[in-house]
């Protein structure tokens, strides 16, 4: 079998990558729907594509991987990655998870990431507002995952939150040392939080990046009575070309509240200090992000063997991505926690994509289906009603 042609469409907000082959079969893949510049991006890879054997996924991805980096510049390798194994998958007639060693487990746990209401504020109240909401969620969260800190917007809403001036621009410039009010603030909330979830539903929190070692140190310690699941990216994360596994490590080590990072992270080697270092307690690599699925598969049982658990990042991963967390995280081992459940948006994306479960999410699993491939196609008729001028042709 031979590649033909690599095509992507900006489809909604999302990139999304088709291979076509000598054969008739097609793959697909996706990246996240807060990256539609990366359209030629996508297609930079095709000199590197055309003419290989799709199935030999690992020798293609010799060919392209070198020429990614931390997010934004992994997300097309890793959707093009996506693309093969579903190629892979289709030609050899069994879902991907077959071919990424077999099923580990039947269901897949999501955590909420995706299904969000507004926030009315940034108080205590408003958070615990917003969390009953979500706790009454038709998929049954078991855990959900709230925005606090530089992540989110209380950083700009409560006054004298931080001594450092207010940036604005890309997402979570904002970075340096918390005042007393600050940190008390957001103690407040996660506790007005815990309150409404009790012990039923876990709580991980979206903290940065951003935040100085000293306050991270007091905010996990002192969160420590809560048993929340992990507090995220408090030094490096979203969008951070870089690591520093070592500054993550001086505060995993000072606190029974468990650490996590690791969604903008490209590539294995880039895990390599933080896993072996055992930096963090938990990471979250996308596999719209890392490299792609194998990628995410083989971090995976390396951080497993070091004691560290997985929670992948997904919240824009798009209905494709949902297909490629729900096939990897089915082969995962038992350091296995859930995935960020992605929400398609706009919409209507739920109308021109078939082969997922419905309701997608039932107590917060997902049962693995065992289509070949990633197991989800286009209803080309109706997706057509979607594309710009440009992609038009995306499906001939
Ligand atoms: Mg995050």
């Amino acid at each position: 079998m031979k590649i033909t042609d690599l095509k992507c469409a900006v489809i909604g907000q999302n990139p999304v990558v088709r291979i076509t082959t000598d054969e008739g079969i097609y793959g697909y893949g996706e990246a996240e729907n807060s990256k539609p510049y990366l359209k030629p991006h996508v297609l930079f890879y095709k000199q590197y594509l055309i003419g290989e054997d799709p199935t030999n996924v690992e020798r293609v991805m010799l060919k392209i991987r070198r020429m990614g980096s931390f997010k934004p510049w992994g997300s097309s390798v890793s959707a093009i990655e996506m693309a093969l194994w579903d190629i892979a998958g289709k030609a050899a007639g069994v879902p991907v998870y077959k071919l990424l060693g077999g099923k580990v487990r039947d269901r897949v746990r999501v955590y909420n990431g995706g299904v969000r209401f507004p926030m009315s504020g940034h108080s205590p109240q408003d958070y615990a507002d917003n969390m009953a909401k979500m706790k009454a969620a038709k998929e049954g969260f078991s855990i959900i995952k709230a925005a606090v800190g530089f992540h989110s917007g209380m950083t700009g809403s409560v006054p004298g939150f931080f001594y450092g001036d207010l940036q604005g621009g890309p997402p979570h410039s904002n970075r340096g040392p918390l005042t007393e009010r600050g940190l008390k603030h957001v103690i407040a909330c996660v506790e007005a939080m815990k309150a409404v979830l009790g012990d039923e539903i876990g709580l991980a929190l979206d903290c940065g990046p951003g935040w100085m070692v000293p306050d991270a140190i007091r905010l996990a310690k002192a969160l420590e009575p809560l048993n929340v699941m992990w507090l995220e990216d408090l030094i490096t994360g979203d969008y951070m070309p870089y690591v520093l596994a070592d500054v993550y490590r001086e505060v995993t080590r000072s606190t029974s509240t468990p650490i996590h990072t690791g969604e903008q992270i490209y590539l294995r080697q880039n895990f390599k200090e933080l896993i072996e270092s055992h930096a963090v307690n938990i990471i979250g690599p996308d596999p719209a992000d890392i490299g792609g699925i194998a990628e995410l598969k083989w971090v995976a049982e390396y951080a497993d063997l070091h004691g560290i658990l997985m929670a992948p990042h997904g919240i824009f991963d798009g209905l494709i991505g949902l297909a490629a967390l729900v096939q990897v995280a089915a082969t995962l081992p038992q350091n296995y926690i859930a995935f960020e459940y992605p929400v398609a948006r706009p919409d209507w994306w739920y109308s021109i994509i078939t082969g997922l479960p419905d309701p997608i999410v039932k107590n917060s699993l997902i049962d693995v289906w065992d289509t070949p491939g990633l197991g989800v196609d286009f209803i080309v008729e109706e997706a057509k009603k979607h594309l710009s001028e440009e992609d038009a042709g995306f499906f001939d």
